[in-house]
């Protein structure tokens, strides 16, 4: 029996010894785990980088897209005459009118997506998105801001241009509209329950 121990303790022994030895003469093995772990780390650390310039995409994104509250809009300039409400088809806007080189402010947050100087119709106006489904629409214009272009980012208050009687107008006035849903025509609706 103690033969017999003997014997399985030294085959026990010898095999150990080789499965160690097999480790430490085969130092390729590490280097390639050590190998996988550098490229672990390095594809980690360009993911990192990858995670960063998305967040910060998106940031700037959201500078230049400002999403404007639903239920909350300014009154869009100075004084409060009110020379027309809107009539579904036949006015699609309010007017306020005032003197020329009145003030007119963005209603709110938005970004600036249209500036035209046309000779009928709005005359110089400005539209801008406000990134939560509306849009509004200042009109008859004497001249816009000179701080803002197409793309400018605006705040709520900020002057975006002046009041005139450029294009289709008889009197001093804002044109002022309020689109849902789309930045058409076609989309505008009555601004006066947005604005009381
Ligand atoms: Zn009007």
């Amino acid at each position: 029996m103690k033969v017999i121990h003997n014997v399985l303790t030294t085959i026990m022994m010898i095999f150990v010894t080789a499965l160690v030895w097999g480790v430490i003469s085969n130092p390729s093995q590490i280097t390639e785990i050590d190998d996988e772990l550098t490229v672990e780390v390095q594809e980690e650390a360009v993911m990192t980088k990858v995670r960063i310039a998305k967040i910060e995409a998106l940031n700037e994104e959201a500078d230049l897209n400002p999403i404007g509250r639903t239920d909350s809009w300014g009154w869009p300039t100075v004084g409060y005459r009110v020379t027309a409400f809107y009539r579904s088809s036949s006015h699609t806007g309010i007017d306020i009118a005032n003197q020329r080189g009145t003030p007119v402010f963005a209603s709110n947050i938005g970004t600036v997506v249209e500036m035209r100087r046309l000779t009928s119709g709005y005359g110089r106006y400005i539209l801008i998105d406000h990134n939560n489904g509306y849009w509004t629409l200042y009109a008859h214009l004497q001249e816009f801001s000179s701080e803002i272009e197409i793309g400018s980012a605006v705040s709520r208050g900020q002057v975006i241009g002046y009041i005139g009687c450029t294009g289709t107008c008889t009197g001093p006035h804002l044109h002022f509209e309020i689109r849902r849903g789309c930045g058409e025509f076609r989309c505008h609706v009555d601004p006066w329950p947005y604005l009381r």
